[in-house]
């Protein structure tokens, strides 16, 4: 079994692109580190009265480039180290798109399906509470992740704006459209996977309408995944949640599948294919494997199984630094989850400038400038791979890397 936790899959891609590029010791030290780490005790009474306490956590990794952004996660296993390496990556994310935020992340080790809904809103209105001092709409500006939804963002915007005494639409992002939600949000991350996805095969010569995709993962990111992927051209063949998965090498139908969820929650059982386990799917005959759930997925001891000979990482940190090297030698191309899933944080951008002026774009727009940034992010990584005789990953970590300390330089040392 692999050993490497996200954070330290996050500080060894730090370390790396800090050697290639030959950083100031004094910024990357500055980069190792987060700027805030912040851990909160969230009680809350349960239906049966009793009160339970739960862990939250909030870290600010960088704000050199403005105020911080990142997810909240709810989920068992979440846990400081963890939340630190994804609020790392948003940094990183943020920098190579070129949308003025800093990164951040948030966690409570909870699972959700364990709760009432009357006990996920208190939990989530006390863990907005307890990290308060820390967010705002110019602070730090939190949205959905694995386990959280636009319900859970609508009242952490309510909690905050009654503790501030007027609305502030701006201090969460991936609400829903009433509350000052942005069109598009909701297929954003999937659809930034799209467009790389496609980049991709355009880039390699191949033929959207023979590739063949499998996705791990049916929630927020990989259930649109496979519409799109599919709207695009390519035959999702294989699909997967955390019961299990399911294989068609002629192609799932996304509209069957989506009934299929929709009625029994889980891909498992679907008529239209076979049954395989996790650990199946991801070893599965396909051209580009999308993992979309969890990290640390992707591993040296599957690495060499792999079959697909290109990897779009929708999910954050879902292959480890040891399978990134077996992958690299074995010439399978991994489009790195700092690009390839930035399609969230960017329309989540979107979502707070149109916020912030009180003035909503239709769809349309919202797509095409993402087109245009996911684009313009995938030449660059694509041109800073080249010019540097590096991977994709740690071309996108560099140019992360070298616009964050540009910042820093520029900004100076205080005091
Ligand atoms: P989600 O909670 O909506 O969905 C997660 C999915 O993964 C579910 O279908 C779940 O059943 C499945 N899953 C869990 N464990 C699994 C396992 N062991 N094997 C297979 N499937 C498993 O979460 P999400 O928002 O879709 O996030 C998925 C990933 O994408 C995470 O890594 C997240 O950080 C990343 N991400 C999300 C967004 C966003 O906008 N939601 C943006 C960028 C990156």
């Amino acid at each position: 079994m692999s050993t490497t936790s996200p954070w330290e899959a996050a500080l060894s891609q730090l370390d790396e692109a800090a050697a290639i590029l030959h950083l100031d010791p004094g910024v990357h030290d500055i980069l190792r580190n987060p700027k805030r780490a912040l851990t909160v005790a969230v009680p809350i009474r349960r239906d049966d009265g009793v009160v339970h306490v739960y862990t939250g956590f909030r870290v600010h990794h960088n704000t050199s480039r403005g105020p911080s952004k990142g997810g909240i996660r709810y989920h068992p296993s979440v846990n400081m180290d963890e939340v630190k390496a994804l609020a790392m990556w948003m940094t990183w994310k943020c920098a190579i798109v070129g949308i003025p935020y800093g990164g951040a992340k948030g966690g409570v080790v909870v699972d959700p399906k364990d709760l009432s809904k009357r006990e996920l809103e208190a939990l989530t209105r006390r863990y907005a509470a307890e990290i308060l001092p820390l967010i705002g709409p110019d602070r730090d500006i939190p949205a959905p992740d694995m386990g959280t939804d636009e319900q859970i963002m609508a009242w952490i915007m309510d909690t905050y704006s009654m503790n501030v005494g007027h609305s502030a639409l701006g201090v969460v992002t991936g609400k829903p459209l009433s509350v000052g939600g942005s069109m598009g949000r909701g297929d954003a991350t999937s659809r930034g996977v799209m467009y790389v996805t496609e980049a991709t095969l355009k880039h390699q010569g191949r033929k959207v309408d023979e590739t063949r995709v499998a996705i791990q993962g049916y929630g927020k990111v990989g259930a649109p995944a496979v519409r799109l992927l599919s709207e695009l051209g390519c035959i999702v063949v294989a699909v997967s949640d955390v019961n299990g998965g399911i294989h068609n090498p002629e192609g799932l139908s996304p509209t069957g599948l989506a009934a299929h969820h929709a009625e029994t929650g889980t891909v498992m059982g679907y008529s239209g294919a076979e049954d395989v386990s996790n650990a199946e799917l991801l070893t599965i005959d396909c051209d580009v494997l999308v993992p979309a759930a969890l990290e640390s997925q992707i591993t040296e001891d599957n690495a060499d199984a792999i079959r697909a000979e290109i990897i779009v990482e929708a999910a954050n940190g879902p292959t480890t630094p040891g399978a990134d090297e077996i992958l690299h030698d074995r010439g399978i191309l991994v489009v790195p989850d700092i690009l390839a899933n930035s399609g969230g944080v960017t329309v989540s951008y979107f979502e707070w400038v149109q916020d912030l002026q009180a003035y909503f774009w239709d769809e349309d727009e919202v797509n095409m400038k993402l087109r245009s940034i996911m684009e313009r992010a995938y030449v660059d990584v694509l041109r800073t791979a080249e010019d540097r005789k590096v991977t994709t990953r740690t071309a996108a970590t560099i140019l992360g890397v070298t616009r964050v300390a540009e910042a820093h330089t520029t900004r100076g040392l205080f005091p």
